[in-house]
């Protein structure tokens, strides 16, 4: 413990020598607090806790932090890991600090499981999103960092994890903040958990050949500080090896040993004056052949992380090429820290400068700024900034991404429709939520859904802040309705024409049927049924309109049985047809095929001579038709019919598949369909309520053999319970 207070008097010395306005009894308080909540609490390595949030704010104040990103980095693990309060922390450090160390704490709860990159992109921008304050990155970063530095002492699974989080999310938020120096420890740290051979090969080489890099960069470096020194221009010259990372992403990207990496050294040159910067280059493409192409001025176009500095890469000796940065010093430390490096300048000259302000140079910086990098830049940090997006989780851990405001509503449509259409409660963070609840980046969201549920409620359109919702919301609304409407009109309709004493069924009767809609300009009987329901016509009206078109037919029997004998007499009967059907006694008539119940090539049939339309082919177990008998509807026009006996066209067939409701059953039927070279002319697939659906499928076969096949195979499917010809409407 000796040993850490001395540490946190030398951070508290150099902050002070660093930042005039730094407030050093927050920052002593901050420590003292943090050390009696973590009282007692050992770190793996078996050092007392308070040694960790010490170390991120010693990383904190390297950055040139000001004094509340210290103070914040004191106190970052207080809530998560100790008694500590949020109202606690504000009444004793002020509401700015306060803030800071809750932001932190959400971003330490954010669940992560290595994910497809668009996750990634997404868990990146949601860190942006939820910190609202840039310094609560810059804390995080710093967090791991030292976790990163320590990490030898966690668990080999606990290692990769951090590091594969590491490399996705800190490196490249540590790289978008233009903070340079903590993303390439950051990324030589993942390394050494994520390939420890890998990493070993290359540190190995490098030491081994050690000498030889020291020579050459020596040599380079006092022949340009010479030249440099001659011509009156003071600088700065420093030389290394790349990052470990660097090179092996080069070896592993180009497929290359590491001496065949084309610029393994990089030179810098630090000036003073940004003239200076363009003087130096010259006298570098002097003393060195430069490479054609390599040269990249970031000084008049900086780089979206607002990285400035001349590029150039040259032939050293032995044909040895190396890449040297010319910067001054300004670009030096932006190079370095980055946004982290702005703050501190800022904050030296104008004193405390209000968060906005900050904000706002970030702002326009990023605003002046172009070319595709710098969009994805802008669009990362604008959401810190603009806040016009949320990142929510499912329970599983996938982000999804809505606009600000969304609500509950919002992420169950997005989820998926069923989702929302099934909805009946939901969860956020745990606890029920209203369904309005507008929805906070970093929340974690449940939807619980019954098969018992009545569908969305009007509401919702309302409170549904996506047009997505919205439309599937109004969709379901039209289709539901519709089915309720058809089920009522039909019922309605039934009991009319029974207290006029219609026969059930008169409307299986293709000729009333045709007259019935004709009359009331209906396409369908399902569309009469559903205006009937809706209220558009009553039922006893359409009742009327019923009984008239079966009158009609009644009187009209008679002379189409003198139709039929006059056929009948013909003695001669092909056994091939165009139609595929014969008809007994009727030599090439129009024949259509009723949809009621769709007879192929192989069923039973029989045909009913119809007004205008021809002979109209049913199943005989078709319901029409044995309620047509049974109640001696249209007698002495039926007639018998058979199949020829060449078929080559293809029959419309439609099945009823009654199955358990779930993921992907639509799908599994059009792939058994396709699979065996089906056509499918429609599908429709509705909830039945209590986890079953109802699929309504219409394809064309050649027979009664292809459609068993196909029965067959569909009943294979998993959880199909019932599968239905259609018979009848
Ligand atoms: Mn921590």
């Amino acid at each position: 413990m000796q040993e850490i207070n001395d540490r946190f008097e030398l951070l508290l010395e150099k902050v002070k020598k660093a930042n005039l306005l730094a407030d050093e009894n927050i920052i002593r308080s901050a420590f003292d607090y943090a050390c009696g909540h973590h009282e007692g609490q050992l770190r793996k390595d078996g050092s007392p806790f308070v040694s960790h949030p010490l170390a991120t704010a010693e990383i904190v104040a390297d950055l040139g932090m000001d004094t509340d990103s210290i103070a914040a980095a004191l106190l970052h693990d207080c809530i998560e890991d100790t008694g500590a309060t949020f109202e606690e922390i504000k009444k004793l450090f002020g509401r700015a600090v306060a803030d800071i160390v809750e932001a932190v704490t959400k971003l330490t709860r954010v669940p992560y499981t290595t994910k497809e990159e668009e996750q990634i992109e997404n868990l990146r921008k949601m860190f942006l999103a939820m910190a609202k304050d840039i310094r609560v990155i810059i804390i995080k970063i710093a967090d791991r960092l030292h976790n990163m530095r320590t990490i030898n002492y966690q668990s080999e699974k606990k290692q990769r994890e951090k590091a594969f989080e590491t490399m996705e999310i800190y490196a490249p938020l540590a790289h978008r903040l233009g903070m340079a120096r903590i993303k390439c420890e950051l990324e030589d740290l993942a390394l050494q958990c994520l390939d420890p051979v890998g990493y070993r090969e290359i540190t190995e080489e490098l030491i081994a050949r050690a000498q030889t890099h020291e020579n050459f960069l020596i040599h380079i470096k006092e022949r340009i500080g010479v030249r440099l020194k001659d011509a009156g221009i003071e600088a700065h010259i420093d030389g290394r090896v790349k990052h470990i990372y660097s090179i092996y992403r080069k070896m592993y990207n180009q497929h290359k040993a590491m001496y065949e990496i084309y610029d393994l050294y990089a030179v810098r040159v630090i000036v003073k004056e940004m003239a200076d910067c363009y003087n130096v280059m010259g006298f570098i493409h002097d003393l060195y052949k430069p490479i054609p192409g390599r040269f990249k001025d970031y000084i008049s176009t900086p780089k979206p992380n607002m990285y400035q500095s001349l590029h150039t890469t040259v032939i050293g000796r032995e044909g040895m090429p190396f890449e040297v940065q010319i910067r001054t010093w300004d670009m030096h430390h932006m190079a370095e820290y980055g946004i982290a490096a702005h703050w501190k300048y800022k904050e030296g000259i104008t004193g405390a400068l209000g968060l906005e302000e900050k904000l706002e140079w970030v702002r326009r910086l990023l605003e002046a700024q172009q070319d595709t990098e710098a969009e994805d830049f802008i669009r990362a940090l604008k959401i810190d900034m603009f806040a016009d997006e949320v990142f929510v989780f499912t329970p599983k851990g996938d982000v999804i991404n809505l606009p600000a405001g969304a609500t509950v509503i919002d992420f169950a449509y997005a989820i998926h429709s069923a989702v929302g259409n099934r909805m009946v409660g939901a969860k956020v963070n745990s606890r029920i939520a209203n369904y309005d609840y507008k929805l906070q980046s970093g929340d974690i969201v449940e939807i619980m859904t019954s098969n018992a549920s009545h569908g969305p409620s009007r509401d919702w359109v309302m409170q549904a802040k996506t047009s997505e919702a919205r439309n599937k919301i109004k969709q379901w609304f039209k289709r539901e309705r519709r089915d309720e409407n058809v089920a009522r009109g039909k019922a309605d309709l039934e009991a009319e024409m029974k207290k006029h004493g219609i026969p059930h069924g008169v409307l299986g009767n293709e000729e009333v049927l045709a007259g019935v809609l004709k009359r009331t300009s209906f396409l369908s009987l399902s569309d009469l049924y559903a205006t009937i329901g809706f209220g558009g016509m009553t039922a006893t009206r359409a009742a009327n309109r019923v009984r008239e078109e079966y009158l009609k037919t009644r009187e009209k029997d008679q002379t189409d049985k003198d139709v039929l004998e006059k056929h009948a007499a013909k003695p001669h009967r092909p056994r091939t047809s165009v139609t595929g059907i014969i008809v007994e006694g009727i030599d090439n008539c129009l024949v259509k095929f009723s949809r009621c119940c769709s007879p192929v090539p192989g069923d039973d049939i029989t045909g009913f001579i119809t007004k205008g339309y021809g002979v109209s082919i049913h199943r005989k177990d078709c319901t029409n038709v044995v309620a047509a008998r049974r109640h001696h509807d249209g007698e002495g026009r039926w007639v018998n019919v058979s199949w020829a006996d060449e078929i080559t066209t293809a029959f419309e067939a439609s099945l009823e598949i009654s199955a358990r409701d779930r993921d992907g059953l639509v799908m599994d039927i059009a792939r058994i369909l396709s699979d065996i070279k089906i056509g499918i002319r429609s599908m429709n697939a509705r909830a039945l309520g209590d986890g079953y659906a109802a699929v309504s499928l219409i394809f064309d076969v050649r027979d009664v053999t292809q459609l068993k096949t196909v029965t067959n195979k569909l009943s294979q499917i998993q959880g199909v319970v019932e599968i239905m010809r259609r018979t009848g409407l």
